[in-house]
């Protein structure tokens, strides 16, 4: 997700995680949302800490593994 986009995503699921005017059931699916994304990022920031290049889902695992067998990138 384009950093633009993801902003534009993060600061809406902040106002239905916390405003009343939002059901119980939206304030409970946009913070579970924020957590997820939360944890994903500090994983992240773990790998790339600990020297990862490449995010590991399986996306950007299949497409670097590509990328490495043509040799376009080192893993
Ligand atoms: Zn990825």
């Amino acid at each position: 997700m384009e950093k633009e986009l993801f902003n534009y995503v993060a600061e809406r699921a902040e106002v239905l995680a916390t405003n009343d005017a939002s059901t119980q059931v939206t304030k409970d699916a946009a913070a579970a949302w924020k957590v997820a994304v939360a944890a994903m990022l500090a994983e992240q920031f773990k790998r790339k800490e600990a020297g990862a290049k490449y995010c590991n889902c399986p996306s950007c695992t299949a497409a670097s593994e590509l990328l490495a067998k043509f040799g376009r990138i080192e893993m």
